[in-house]
């Protein structure tokens, strides 16, 4: 029998396996009761090796709302959640509110699902009519209220209805059509929101800059911003306002006991204010080890955003500190991927532009006594580390120390044999007080800064005085850099430098994608994808690529809200937010992607006419031709030998329409050997259009594409049509065996697609609504012969296919 201690770890080890935040874990722990029931959920469904985070939320609500009398059916719900067929709360609630009308009566499956809509599938139509008609039923009080209006309300509303409507796509529509009807929000309305609700617009208070405490503050705040975070007027709120720009109050914690109070002094804030002008001023740090991710754009959407809204500056800083990772290939892209997302720099600066003042800062550190030249080995850093042992050169000389720096400066010391450390604090409870490295001896020249240095300082200590020196007002980086606060704010406090505000934000995790320069850089290096620019990378460059826009990308980060919560976003959610904006931007065009013959029997060999589409819906005028003969192609997908009454396709004894043109009716159909349909014959109805006002057209509408002229193939398209690249919804968190999550079909490849000849006419980057099969964007592979182009996503939300897609 294991130990209570035993027992008790082990319930840990398994509450952690299933993705509760550590708090949560260890107080499911103490309550017995409830460390009974969720240990008896986790084996009910399974899970007892651990599950993806949302899932085991699910389980965690399994546990604690189940009702008492309704526990023998509990297993099956906790499985229901395990089989992904319970993936929302809604749902769940729904299963539980079944259970609980239940009573003595026995339990029927198709009446759980019923009420917890498995398989229910919201279409992207239906959430639209549904926000139409609540909007439609507030429009007085929208018009008068604005955004004023508490829209949470009635989105509740909507999701009333559509019980089991995806909760982000009900949003995100809720907001385009609420912009459609008020017009963007104007200052007035930002102004307004920031009175009306004084507390979100609030500057959070100073705190301590020891890590564990803000890690602590960051939990508190989870519950409650999120929800508030998705429709906050000014996606900014949480940051300190710009009046409170220079007031910067904060301590650093030391394992004495003492504490050492940082501001800046009057005359650090007068010579700050008078280069800044008291603007806001901040900086887009990306190091150039890689090409920029969609987490970046959360970045660019914080640092550039934050500068504009307030009009202020922002810098690109290429932090380039490490110069084996770093190329001016990535240098070039970041560059011109940042304008492409629509941001102008301020100014371009290189960390390595500093590398003088550096240095001298660095003499200066090691003069009052600040830093030391140290010899251990990286293993044995990170040993006396555990044990908060001192390096044995930590109290060495001032002046032995400022002689071998400059010994490393001037190529005297082999790599690895020396560093330079900063004295802080050994045994201080965060780590990152622990005499961080502040310069190592490498001999690599750097992209930037060519063979000048043969030392290169570290990131810990070169962020920090390159904000001070650039007159950075707000620091803003994402939560992993919150337990550096203390030594960001240490060294600039011993070394008299002005300090910035530092502010952090959740990083940007989407659902099926790993989002880490690194891991994106192995699976280009491995071949798993064709480079950098895979329409299938979550990079922006494979985003471009593949059609979508940064102005959807931006919607979605704007709409995610910038907060402190982790959030792992589904990735339909940005797909929802590109089908909006391509819905109103891509022409429509006639394309076929498995064509399927079909002779037209009454129509002469010689017969050409051209017939006339629309570009976009509703725009009358705005059109293109598409060529009508004896042979046109639709989808082979669009018939079937077995007519059945949901079908709306060609089938025998039917008939359909091709769209813009006529009704085709079914005459007979050919097989290859295989049993493979290779052509259907059908007749057309002549007389359709001028009889039309008797005439009911057929019920399926299908696009299709014509021979140009007699004899000649239509226009060659290869279609590449992309899922997500992997198939576990959380690759991250398969940690080394993160590859194992890859999905072997993320991409399709269709050489023999047609397009009319309208198409003729397209550029790389062109993007397109081909009709019925979604939206494309041309791809650069293109040549004189075949028109290639990638699917950026499809015309509706289908069902994701791997869990939380
Ligand atoms: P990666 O692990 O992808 O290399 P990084 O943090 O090392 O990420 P940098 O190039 O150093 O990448 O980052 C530049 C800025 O972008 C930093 O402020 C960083 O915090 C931010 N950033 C990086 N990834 C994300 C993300 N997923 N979400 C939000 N911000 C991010
Ligand atoms: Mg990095």
């Amino acid at each position: 029998m294991a130990s209570r201690e035993e027992q008790e770890a082990e319930a840990l080890r398994r509450f952690l396996g299933i993705g509760l935040a550590e708090t949560t874990a260890k107080d499911s722990v103490k309550n017995a009761k409830k460390r009974q029931a969720l240990l008896e959920v986790i084996s009910e469904a399974g899970v007892e090796d651990g599950c993806p985070k949302a899932m085991g939320a699910l389980l965690n609500s399994v546990a604690t709302k189940c009702p008492a009398k309704a526990l023998e059916h509990r297993k099956v719900v906790a499985r229901y959640v395990k089989e992904e067929k319970i993936k929302t709360n809604a749902q769940l609630d729904g299963a539980l509110d079944y259970l609980k009308s239940l009573g003595t009566a026995s339990l029927d499956l198709s009446e759980l699902e019923a009420a917890s809509g498995v398989g229910v599938v919201v279409s992207v139509e239906e959430i639209k009519a549904a926000v139409a008609q609540i909007i439609q039923e507030k429009k007085e009080t929208l018009l008068e209220e604005r955004y004023q209006l508490n829209l949470n309300v009635l989105i509740g509303q909507v999701t009333r209805t559509l019980k089991f409507a995806d909760g982000g796509c009900v949003r995100s529509e809720f907001q385009q059509q609420v912009e459609d009807l008020l017009g963007p929000k104007t200052e007035e309305d930002v102004k307004a929101a920031g009175m009306k609700k004084p507390k979100k617009a609030k500057a959070p208070k100073e705190k301590s800059t020891n890590g564990e405490k803000n890690n602590e503050d960051s939990s508190q705040k989870n519950g409650s911003s999120e929800e508030e975070s998705w429709r906050t007027a000014d996606p900014f709120a949480f940051l300190p306002k710009p009046e409170d720009n220079h007031q910067v109050h904060t301590t650093v914690n030391f394992s004495d006991g003492t504490v050492m109070h940082v501001s800046n002094t009057e005359e650090q804030l007068r010579a700050h204010l008078s280069e800044t002008g008291g603007k806001v001023i901040t900086r887009f740090p990306p190091e150039p080890n890689g090409y920029l991710h969609i987490g970046h754009c959360k970045a660019m959407f914080v640092d550039f955003g934050m500068a504009a809204q307030y009009d202020g500056h922002c810098f690109l800083r290429f932090d380039d500190t490490n110069p084996e990772a770093e190329k001016m290939e990535y240098i070039e892209h970041i560059q011109e991927i940042v304008g492409w997302m629509g941001w102008t720099p301020w100014k371009v600066t290189y960390s390595s532009d500093y590398f003088d003042q550096l240095y001298e800062l660095a003499l200066k550190l090691i003069s009052s006594g600040h830093a030391y030249v140290c010899h251990q080995t990286a293993d044995e850093i990170k040993d006396s580390r555990q044990e908060r042992q001192p390096s044995p050169w930590r109290d060495r000389p001032v002046e032995e120390s400022l002689r071998l720096f400059k010994d490393m400066k001037n190529g005297l010391v082999e790599e690895g044999a020396a560093t330079l450390r900063m004295r802080m604090d050994h045994k201080n409870e965060n780590y990152n007080m622990f005499d961080l490295i502040a310069y190592r001896v490498k001999f690599a020249p750097h992209p930037h800064a060519g063979d000048k240095w043969c030392i290169y300082p570290s990131y810990d200590y070169t962020h920090c005085i390159v904000d001070a020196l650039e007159n950075i007002s707000h620091s803003l980086c994402t939560l992993e850099f919150e337990s550096r606060r203390a030594s960001y704010y240490w060294l600039l406090e011993v070394l008299g430098l002005y300090k910035p505000h530092v502010m952090e934000y959740s990083r940007l995790n989407l659902t099926h994608n790993v989002l880490s320069k690194r891991k994106l850089k192995a699976l280009v290096d491995e071949g798993h994808v064709r480079g950098w620019d895979d329409p299938r990378m979550y990079t922006i460059s494979g985003l471009r690529r593949r059609g979508y826009t940064p102005a959807a990308i931006n919607t979605f980060i704007r709409e995610m809200g910038i907060t402190r919560s982790d959030n792992e976003v589904p990735v339909h959610r940005l797909e929802h937010h590109v089908r909006m904006d391509l819905d109103a931007a891509s022409p429509r065009v006639m394309a076929v992607l498995r064509p399927l013959q079909v002779i037209i029997t009454n129509l002469p060999d010689d017969h050409y006419e051209e017939v006339v589409a629309q570009r976009f819906p509703g725009r009358k005028g705005d059109t293109y031709k598409v060529p009508f003969s004896k042979i046109v192609y639709i989808e082979a997908t669009d018939f079937r030998e077995v007519d059945s009454k949901d079908y709306y396709g060609l089938a025998p004894g039917k008939a359909i329409m091709l769209r813009y043109a006529y009704p085709l009716q079914y005459v007979d159909h050919k097989k290859n050997d295989d049993g493979v349909v290779t052509q259907v014959m059908c007749t057309y109805d002549a007389e359709f259009h001028s009889a039309q006002k008797n005439k009911k057209p057929p019920k399926g509408v299908l696009n299709w594409v014509g021979q140009p002229a007699p004899g000649v193939r239509p226009m060659r398209i290869e279609a590449r049509l992309y899922d997500v690249l992997f198939k576990d919804p959380s690759p991250s968190e398969l940690r080394d065996a993160w590859r194992d999550g890859l999905n072997e079909a993320s991409e399709e490849t269709l050489k023999g697609a047609m397009g009319c000849p309208e198409l003729r006419k397209a550029k790389v980057g062109d993007r397109f609504q081909f009709e019925r099969l979604g939206y494309f964007c041309v791809d650069r592979d293109t040549s004189a012969d075949v028109l290639v182009v990638n699917r950026t996503v499809t015309l509706r939300e289908s069902f994701p296919k791997f869990g939380k897609a």
